[in-house]
């Protein structure tokens, strides 16, 4: 079988593990700390604080820029579950607005219209890890006194043209960033995240409550010397954690470089296969291939079509889940853009969302990873093409 991603570990990552088991400090500590320090001179941060997932990189991410019980958060359905999540989280609403279809990313032309009072930040995605318009979308909230939060979580090694240069995502270029370690992603730590900024008061911050919000007072007596102000969580990473994301780090350049080529291979070798649309860089955006999407001409049954790539033993998906079309979003009357009752769509469709809806229903994601041959992938193409009725 040609699994859909496969984690790049080696021998590198079992060597590094022995340092926190050797010495046996397994929880965080000095590991996280170098991690940490590694993974912000990469991106180009100036802060970075490792936690136990995206998910709850989100969360804390939102709450240090003071997300609040009744707020709006203008994002995209198109995602993963724990975008919208992390907004419910903090009792906060998610305000769903479309993707562009050619990138997957918010479509930033509906911001504007969906802002209210109540709006108190952005949370885009680097879907994919496409990176999403993040300087027209700096800008808009600078307008409108908008924080932004970048669910980076499949975005790390991306770059994107920002001001007349090329950047890494993360720097941040919002307020805060957010990544994943999971194995789906591109760097994996078994689970994991890591939450990146400028900023010095959102850092302290996230340290804070990744911990159980405990703080140490100097020259104080016995149990007063460790003191609770506010309520935190466990959201760490450990050492073990950090130490194959260290050994994964010292690879990462190489990693992004090889899925690079295998997404140019894509495009040669798919070239033959009609009525299918392949993934496009915009100008301004490198993509680090974290998933490898393409379109399937419309009168495809997507299902049919996963069914015959798995009987020929390739692992495929549909395309990225869209939140608003879950039972546990279904119900809400913000989950279609704003107040369904006025759009009048019916239950499993929404008219403001039908291009995330359309990439949902007509997209597949095909096998990417640091080890997928050349071979393989014209054998994923020729699959492809007698999966179409095209041999
Ligand atoms: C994977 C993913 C997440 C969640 O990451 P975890 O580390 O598994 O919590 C959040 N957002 C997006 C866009 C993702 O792809």
């Amino acid at each position: 079988m040609i699994p859909i991603a496969k984690p790049s570990l080696g021998w590198e990552e079992i060597e590094a593990i022995r340092r926190p088991l050797v010495s046996g400090w397994v929880a965080q500590g000095p590991e996280v700390r170098a991690f940490e320090e590694e993974f912000a001179k990469y991106v180009g941060s100036r802060y970075a604080c490792a936690v136990s997932s995206c998910t709850s990189a989100l969360h804390l991410a939102l709450r240090a820029i003071g997300v609040r019980p009744g707020d709006e958060v203008i994002t995209v359905s198109h995602s993963f579950i724990a975008t919208a999540n992390s907004i419910r989280f903090l009792g906060a609403i998610p305000i769903f607005i479309d993707i562009d279809p050619e990138n997957y990313n918010m479509n930033t032309s509906y911001i504007e219209r969906v802002v209210t009072k109540r709006t108190k930040a952005i949370l885009c995605v680097h879907q994919m890890g496409m990176p999403c318009e993040i300087e027209k979308i700096v800008d808009i909230s600078k307008r409108l006194g908008l924080f932004v939060v970048e669910d980076a979580a499949c975005a790390l090694g991306s770059e994107i043209y920002f001001k007349g240069g090329w950047e890494r995502i993360g720097k941040p270029h919002g307020d805060i960033a957010c990544f994943s370690f999971h194995p789906r992603k591109i760097l994996t730590t078994g689970d994991g995240g890591m939450i990146t900024t400028r900023k010095k008061e959102f850092d302290k911050k996230c340290r804070m409550w990744r911990n159980h919000s405990k703080v140490s007072v100097e020259n104080l007596p016995g149990w007063e010397s460790i003191v609770f102000h506010e309520i935190g969580y466990n959201y760490r990473m450990n050492d073990i954690q950090a130490a194959i994301g260290r050994a994964q780090m010292h690879k990462i350049c190489n990693i992004v470089e090889e899925r690079r080529k295998k997404a140019m291979n894509y495009i040669s070798i798919m070239k033959k296969i009609k009525g299918i649309e392949l993934p496009k860089e915009p100008r301004w955006a490198r993509s680090n291939w974290q998933s490898y999407c393409i379109r399937l001409p419309r009168n495809v049954n997507q299902l049919e079509v996963i069914k015959k790539m798995s009987k020929k033993g390739i692992q495929t998906t549909g395309g990225i889940m869209c939140a608003h079309r879950e039972p546990v979003y279904r119900k809400e009357p913000w989950s279609c853009g704003k107040q369904r009752e006025i759009c009048g769509c019916p239950p499993t469709h929404c008219e403001r969302l039908k291009e995330s809806e359309r990439a949902q229903s007509e997209c597949l994601i095909i096998p990417m990873y640091y080890e997928l041959d050349i071979e393989e992938q014209k054998e994923i193409a020729s699959s492809l093409g007698e999966a179409l009725g095209q041999e």
